[in-house]
């Protein structure tokens, strides 16, 4: 069946199907809502940084992949880069700067440093079919799937840098099989890892397939076929969606003090203010009730420190792998959808309680991070709904033949 619910616990999680599913009209509803108002509208971000792993053929030509800028005078002033660039005081971890962007020992991507970079009201720019495929989104995919080679510290790819993806032994385990299966099992740790990425691969598939562009009649429609192909007939990857959901809801819902003390005030109007603020505490009410992933089970044992030193150094180089791909639009909800996935991983597993408090560590994160991890929830929850879309057509297909 397309795209038949799951149903029982979502792996690794102790939240099941059945309480995702339950929650995801009213979750949906204010995400989409929340998304629209100016503090998570707005992303500022370096779009044209080069890919520091291959050279990049010409960018994606096609219209659908073009993308417009808002002129920094539209954003709410104290969200600008000059204000932005006041370094936060509070941070303990060390900075580690390269050209235009960085990290902190605790981050899972590297950052923009604000000096460069424009800025793209987020609302305006649907993720949807663009037409960018063939080898150079082949290629992207596969790098991002190559790092999932754990183990193998001496390979960094951000040494290398060559015409071509960097390519791997072909006994290399973790990376994606030919048949796109789950990798070989080794640790805990790997199988989450690849399930976070295998799910953002799923959710951007469901994306395209759910508003696809015909070239010939120029028309946007859910095109069934596309998500049975992509998605619905690999039902692990359907369950990943569910599963980084859960992850990002467990995130918002163990720094929700934070988040709640957190100034989202005099970007907006006072209504919009408002909004804000009761858009975010219903979020905030849902992720309880459904962010039951248990984050404590993972990063355990003797190597423990190895393990997510290492983790971490493949996720930034996720985050990197951004800037290679060839298309503008897919690149901008590339680098905001890895951001916010970094940004839950920083929350559930670098940041102790202590950390947690809003009121000694008040820059915890900063606004990119915050404005990331909304809006990466909100497509994987839209990514849900459209799946529902699906199976109604599914449906629909069945009583017309
Ligand atoms: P691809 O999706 O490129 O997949 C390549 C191979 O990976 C498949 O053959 C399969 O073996 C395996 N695979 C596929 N899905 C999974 C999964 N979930 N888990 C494990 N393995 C899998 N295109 C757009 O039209 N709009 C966008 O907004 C957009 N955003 C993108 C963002 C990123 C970060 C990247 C890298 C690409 C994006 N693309 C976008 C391109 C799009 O993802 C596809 O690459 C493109 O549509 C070509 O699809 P394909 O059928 O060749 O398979």
């Amino acid at each position: 069946v397309c795209g038949a619910p799951p149903t029982g616990p979502i792996e690794t999680t102790s939240c099941d199907y059945e309480t995702v599913e339950s929650v995801n009209v009213d979750l949906f509803a204010n995400l989409k809502e929340l998304v629209r108002l100016p503090f998570f509208k707005y992303f500022q971000v370096d779009l044209y940084r080069e890919c520091p792993f291959w050279e990049v053929p010409g960018s994606c030509k096609d219209i659908q992949c073009a993308i417009t800028t808002v002129d920094e005078s539209e954003v709410p002033e104290r969200w600008r880069a000059a204000a932005l660039s006041r370094i936060d005081p509070s941070s303990v971890d060390k900075k580690h700067q390269l050209p235009g962007c960085y990290y902190r020992d605790s981050d899972f991507c590297f950052l923009d440093d604000n000096t460069e970079g424009d800025y793209f009201d987020l609302s305006l720019v649907p993720e949807r079919f663009t037409g960018y495929a063939g080898t150079s989104a082949n290629n992207v995919w596969k790098a991002i799937y190559q790092e999932n080679c754990f183990g193998l510290s001496e390979f960094n790819l951000l040494a290398s840098k060559s015409s071509a993806p960097v390519s791997l032994p072909e006994d290399m385990t973790g990376a994606l099989r030919e048949d796109g299966q789950e990798p070989d099992e080794q640790c805990l740790e790997k199988r989450v890892y690849y399930k976070v990425i295998s799910g953002l691969h799923a959710s951007i598939s469901t994306h395209i397939c759910h508003e696809y562009f015909n070239q010939s009649t120029g028309e946007w429609y859910p095109n069934l076929p596309c998500f049975i192909q992509r998605v619905a007939s690999h039902p692990e990857r359907l369950r990943y969606i569910y599963f980084n959901t859960v992850l990002l809801l467990r995130a918002v819902a163990r720094i929700s003090p934070y988040l709640s003390a957190y100034d989202y005030c005099s970007t907006g109007t006072h209504e919009e203010d408002s909004e804000t603020l009761s858009r975010l505490n219903n979020i905030i009410d849902i992720a309880k009730v459904a962010g039951k992933f248990d984050e404590t089970v993972l990063f355990r044992g003797e190597n423990a420190n190895m393990v997510k030193e290492e983790f971490k150094v493949h996720f930034r180089n996720v985050t990197r792998i951004m800037d290679c791909i060839g298309c503008d639009k897919c690149r901008l909800w590339g680098k905001v959808q890895t951001t916010g996935l970094a940004t839950a991983l920083k929350i559930l597993f670098e940041l102790d309680e202590k950390a947690l408090n809003p009121h000694t560590n008040a820059n915890l994160l900063q606004r990119a991070e915050v404005v990331a991890l909304f809006n990466t929830l909100y497509r994987f929850s839209e990514s849900l709904d459209a799946v529902e879309e699906f199976r109604r057509l599914w449906k629909d297909r069945d009583t017309d033949s």
